[in-house]
């Protein structure tokens, strides 16, 4: 892989206390092209524009697949990436899924070493913080024609982050508009999915909400994820979330807090997760929490959920009574190296 320095960094631009999602990105990115299934031409290079043709199959056909992950620093600058293969192995069935080539393991891991390396000064420190990391596959085959293209651009750029929300959630049910459907492209992260959330998601902002629960596009009956996030309810003591379907985006956030919570002896069930258990439960408080999982907000809560014209308000807990925020606690306090990793999650970064 050839590598491309720049000559004078960025990073002297970033108010270290400020920072907030998207903000500032990293010196470098990485480059490979795939041509006609053969991987050419990986490069880290200085962060920048690239140049696409306007007939690029990307800009038309949106075969596009993306992914979401972070790297953490412990008190000491080492860097830990958390649960990289996942991502990886998650990318790839997107891609399968929108006819794309298989990104090799090599290309990917490496390109994601190499960079996160070279920019290992824009990692945050501070607890909770990180850097965000994106890679994404689009199609840049130069033809009007709606068909696979023969030709791949693969990058990864990434960002210093902190909190994705600064509050709690005011979340819509949503019964008219759909994210996915069955047999659909919900399950892959496919950059069309988040495209055609963006219109009914601003409907529900106009009337106060942050973000929108989705339901089944069949009945809207069931509860699937919300905006860019798994949700998981604490019923009964119980730790509740919607079954993983093709429908729904598997998170690795979701997945690694269940593993926690199990380990930790909370009882913990996959499963249909209908509107009329959770209206039910908020009316007779059985529903005791709720929140939001995912690789950018970490862990959030919810305050309160609309159903139709009534808005139902979450028990009001102190946080050190939160099942959800002692989660997001063991959560980043093994990102964060500060605990054991039961579950080898972290991959130390070697310098290279
Ligand atoms: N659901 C959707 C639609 C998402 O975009 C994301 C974010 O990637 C998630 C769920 C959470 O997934 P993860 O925990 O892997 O970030």
């Amino acid at each position: 892989m050839k590598i491309k320095r720049i000559y004078k960094t960025r990073i002297h631009n970033i108010h270290k206390d400020n920072i907030t999602f998207g903000n500032y990105y990293s010196d470098h990115m990485f480059y490979a092209e795939c041509q006609n299934g053969k991987w050419i031409n990986s490069v880290i290079k200085p962060f920048d524009n690239i140049i696409l043709s306007p007939r690029s199959l990307v800009f038309h056909y949106g075969q596009a697949v993306f992914e979401g992950m972070k790297a953490f620093k412990d008190q000491d600058e080492n860097v830990f990436l958390f649960r990289p293969k996942e991502n990886f192995k998650r990318m790839n069935r997107s891609a399968q899924r929108l006819e794309m080539p298989i990104i090799p393991e090599s290309i990917f891991m490496n390109g994601l070493e190499r960079l996160i390396d070279i920019d290992r000064k824009w990692i945050p420190k501070n607890y909770g913080q990180s850097l965000y990391i994106r890679p994404f596959f689009i199609a840049v085959d130069g033809i009007l024609s709606a068909k696979p293209a023969n030709n791949y651009i693969f990058m990864i750029i990434s960002t210093p982050v902190g909190s994705y929300y600064q509050h709690p959630l005011k979340i819509k049910i949503e019964e008219q508009y759909s994210r996915s459907a069955s047999g659909g492209v919900g399950f892959a992260k496919a950059a069309g999915n988040y495209a055609s959330s963006f219109y009914p998601t601003r409907l529900a902002k106009e009337e106060g909400f942050d973000q929108l629960l989705w339901t089944d596009s069949s009945t809207h009956t069931k509860i699937e994820e919300s905006g860019t996030m798994n949700v998981c309810f604490l019923i009964n003591n119980k730790l509740v979330t919607p079954k993983f379907n093709d429908n729904i985006l598997k998170g690795i956030t979701c997945t690694s807090i269940l593993a926690l919570a199990k380990k930790h002896g909370v009882e913990v069930q996959e499963r249909d997760v209908s509107i009329s258990e959770i209206i039910y439960g908020l009316k007779k408080g059985i529903v005791q929490e709720a929140f939001g999982c995912g690789t950018a907000v970490v862990i959030n809560y919810f305050q309160m959920i609309g159903y139709q014209k009534h808005k139902f308000c979450l028990p009001k807990l102190p946080d050190k009574n939160r099942l959800s925020i002692w989660l997001k606690k063991q959560l980043l306090d093994i990102q964060h190296n500060l605990s054991d990793d039961p579950f080898d999650w972290r991959v130390n970064l070697k310098k290279f």
